[in-house]
């Protein structure tokens, strides 16, 4: 068997961690090719050191030029590349097949675009680079014959809810309804009262997951639920009115998918990134994570409601940027990036998060997408609008 050869875009990062770990327990099947951060050179110089990738990315050109020093110091022979060129470079390089986007936010969305046009097997982290460019993505996958592979936990289980010849078309397939299951994050029983004094820290204390702080943020928010309807959208081909959340604080059925004929299937597991990441790197086989084995008995209990949608209000705007179409759900994206970032910098408050998406969904029209630039324009028109709305600097 050949090893595959893997690049992750956003290594330095929790999914990046967590892809890692499931690499290094396979050296037969997985080697690294590319790794990719934004700027921590020496988080990424300790990787090249690890796992002697041939490409590495900064996306800062001082830090790469960190990087590059830290490495000929050390006999590492990996190459250094800058800038977005780099990110798209490692994305789409020969010697690569399998890419993990596990960028976080809009800055995901070229390079992962990009792979897919290169016909890479995808697995997809980055779920905004879905959320803003939709349409243009899916051809790109298409157009490019990549295999596009959900690795966000609830796509990965309708994934595997559904059957391999699947072909985005419900209908064909007798699926009624995909449910997606939400935590409702740390601020669930928080009263309400109590939302606008809440602190970074205790926003992104999730639960049940480890991740890092902007989808924690969202998910605190459950913006990242609203994400990931629009992102279940896209890559099943299922209409909104199909996609049902369902709130399961245990997060243990990662989601589900409800057949016509009355049959629900489920994907269950611990909350564990490195099973969703082993599932697809493997796909179809499987491959020991060091997961622990779900022991249902001494669980005993699960639980599910109905989302609270005075609590919870980005997920009725995350509905209607998803029935508005076009460029509505880059707006919400951009608008949700600029706050959640101010709100971790302690310039906003957390109650302030949704009424600046709301402000820019209003202010901006829905206008088609035809092309990655024109999501792009959507997303820095959005940003523009929540930075003053927000009363922030205009450049970030
Ligand atoms: P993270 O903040 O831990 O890591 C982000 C990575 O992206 C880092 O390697 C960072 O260097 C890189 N990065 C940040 N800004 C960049 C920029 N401007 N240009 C290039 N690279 C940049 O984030 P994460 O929690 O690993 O999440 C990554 C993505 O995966 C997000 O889209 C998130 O929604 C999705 N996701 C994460 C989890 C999880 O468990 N963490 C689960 C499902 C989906
Ligand atoms: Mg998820």
């Amino acid at each position: 068997m050949t090893a595959r050869r893997i690049s992750i875009l956003g290594a330095t990062g929790s999914v990046g961690e967590s892809t890692l770990d499931v690499i290094s327990r396979h050296p037969d099947r997985f080697s690294v090719g590319a790794l990719t951060a934004r700027a921590q050179w020496q988080k990424l110089a300790q990787l090249c050191r690890a796992h002697r990738p041939e490409i590495a990315v900064l996306v800062n050109p001082q830090a790469a030029l960190q990087l590059e020093r830290a490495l000929a110091h050390d006999g590492v022979r990996t190459r250094v590349l800058a800038g977005e060129a780099g990110l798209v470079e490692a994305a789409t390089a020969s010697g690569i097949d399998t890419v993990v986007a596990a960028i976080v936010g809009a800055a995901g969305l070229r390079s992962t675009v990009a792979a897919a046009g290169a016909g890479k097997r995808i697995l997809l982290a980055n779920k905004e680079a879905l959320v803003i460019g939709g349409a243009v993505f899916m051809r790109a996958v298409e157009a490019g014959r990549a295999l596009l592979l959900p690795i966000d936990s609830e796509h990965n289980a309708i994934f595997q809810c559904l059957p391999q010849s699947y072909a985005r078309k419900p209908a064909q397939a007798g699926v009624r309804r995909i449910l997606l299951t939400a935590s409702g994050g740390p601020l669930r029983t928080r009263p309400l009262a109590e939302l606008p004094s809440v602190t970074a820290d205790e926003a992104c204390a999730h639960p049940n997951w480890v991740m890092g702080r902007k989808i924690s943020v969202d998910s605190a928010t459950m913006m990242n639920k609203g994400l990931e309807m629009i992102e279940a959208h896209w890559l099943f081909g299922v209409p909104r009115e199909r996609i049902e959340i369902v709130v399961h604080p245990e997060s243990v059925v990662h989601s589900l998918v409800d057949y016509v004929d009355g049959s629900v299937l489920a994907q269950l597991g611990h909350p564990d990134m490195r099973t969703p990441i082993a599932q697809a790197l493997a796909f179809p086989d499987r491959i020991d994570t060091g997961v622990a084995p779900l022991d249902l008995v001494r669980l005993a209990t699960l639980n599910f409601s109905a989302p609270d949608h005075e609590r919870f209000p980005c997920l009725a705007l995350a509905a209607a940027a998803l029935d508005a179409g076009g460029t509505a759900p880059a707006i919400l994206n951009a608008a949700n990036e600029v706050a959640v970032a101010a709100f971790l910098d302690s310039r906003i408050r957390y109650t302030d998060i949704a009424p600046a998406c709301t402000e820019a969904l209003a202010r901006l029209p829905a206008r088609p997408v035809d092309s990655l630039d024109d999501a792009i324009g959507a997303d820095a028109e959005a940003r523009a609008i929540a930075r003053s709305w927000l009363n922030l600097p205009a450049a970030a």
